[in-house]
């Protein structure tokens, strides 16, 4: 099979690409898939015919979540990530102390440490110029991060046998992403794959930060179609499947759409562990959906700073909420309980 022209649409080199793994060729060179790759390439990925989205709709969104919060008082800027839209599901209570600052200040943990590590090193996989086994990936992805303080700081204080497990573990991970993901590197003309996407949105002339970082982002825009969705959005995971995660991918939905003005055409978790995924593909309502979730957190800060009582929704979460040693409703154990 040829090499794709430039000009060739997304979705024909998606089909291209898809028929020639079916072979077990693509059109840049011969690539063989193993059925769980080719399992996702087709799946998750997928080879459909792409929707075209109406150019206003972006501002059509801004509008619904601006016309909708005009009214709101903020006493500072609102940052919204997905974590506060989470909380703010969970209990107002725990969402306004996270927003007023009152958790502990962030600390360099080991998971926290591992999960950078793994996010560094499929970076590297997805964008290096050779193939590397997972643990030199690991080990290149530790060297690149010790050029960060913080975990320079952590990583020196490990001992090796600690540094030799925390590799082997993200080493493990990786050796997990490529056997569930087409190889990307090799694809990366087909599918223009990259990762650690920051993605900024400004609302109500800054009064309103809404962000993400999501992990991976497959598909570039069509240039000779603009309104066509060319991009699926990926969460990757290593645990169980949460409701929460849907959520988290329809504000990434949402973001990219007002960053970009074109929605991605499917957004997804993949969890590594088990190999399969959540995924669904983006539509009007489920963008209407999450920029009224970040309506609701935009009321419920203005209501907390005009001084309305906050309710109270106890839960599991308790113990990590800030409040929890003074909140009247608390279900976290007490500490003689503990
Ligand atoms: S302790 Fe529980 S009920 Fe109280 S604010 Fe925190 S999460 Fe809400």
């Amino acid at each position: 099979m040829s090499v794709a022209p430039p000009t060739i649409s997304a979705v024909d080199a998606m089909k291209e690409l898809s028929a020639a793994a079916t072979v077990g060729r693509t059109p840049a060179a011969a690539i063989e898939l193993t059925p769980a790759q080719r399992r996702t390439l087709e799946g998750l990925i997928g080879n459909g015919v792409r929707p075209v989205f109406a150019p206003e709709l972006a501002q059509r969104l801004r509008d619904r979540i601006e016309e909708a919060v005009r009214t709101a008082e903020l006493e500072r800027p609102l940052w919204v990530g997905k974590s506060l839209l989470n909380d703010l599901g969970r209990c107002p209570g725990l969402f306004d102390a996270v927003r007023s600052g009152e958790r502990e200040p962030f600390a360099f943990s080991s998971r926290f440490a591992s999960g950078r590590l793994v996010h560094k090193a499929i970076e590297l996989e997805v964008a290096g110029r050779e193939d590397r086994d997972p643990h030199a990936l690991a080990s290149a992805a530790a060297e690149r991060l010790n050029e960060d303080e913080a975990f320079s700081a952590y990583w020196s204080g490990l001992d090796e046998l600690r540094q030799d497990e925390t590799l082997m573990e993200a080493a493990k991970t990786i050796e997990l992403f490529r056997s569930t993901m087409p190889p990307l590197r090799r694809l990366r003309r087909e599918l223009s794959p990259s990762t650690e996407w920051n993605v900024r949105v400004e609302l109500l002339g800054g009064a309103l930060v809404l962000s993400g970082t999501m992990d991976l982002v497959i598909g570039a825009p069509a240039a000779a179609e603009p309104g066509r969705a060319t991009r699926l959005a990926i969460d990757l995971k290593t645990g169980k499947a949460w409701p929460e995660h849907a959520e988290d991918m329809r504000f990434y939905a949402l973001l990219l759409t007002l960053r970009f003005g074109v929605p991605p055409y499917r957004v997804a978790t993949l969890y590594l562990d088990s190999g399969e995924w959540q995924a669904e593909d983006v539509d009007r309502p489920m963008l209407d959906r999450a920029a009224d979730r970040v309506v609701e957190a935009v009321r419920a800060a203005s209501a907390a700073d005009r001084g309305h009582p906050t309710p109270l929704r106890p839960g599991p979460y308790c113990t990590w909420c800030p409040r929890a040693a003074t909140c009247p409703s608390s279900a976290a154990p007490t500490a003689a309980m503990a």
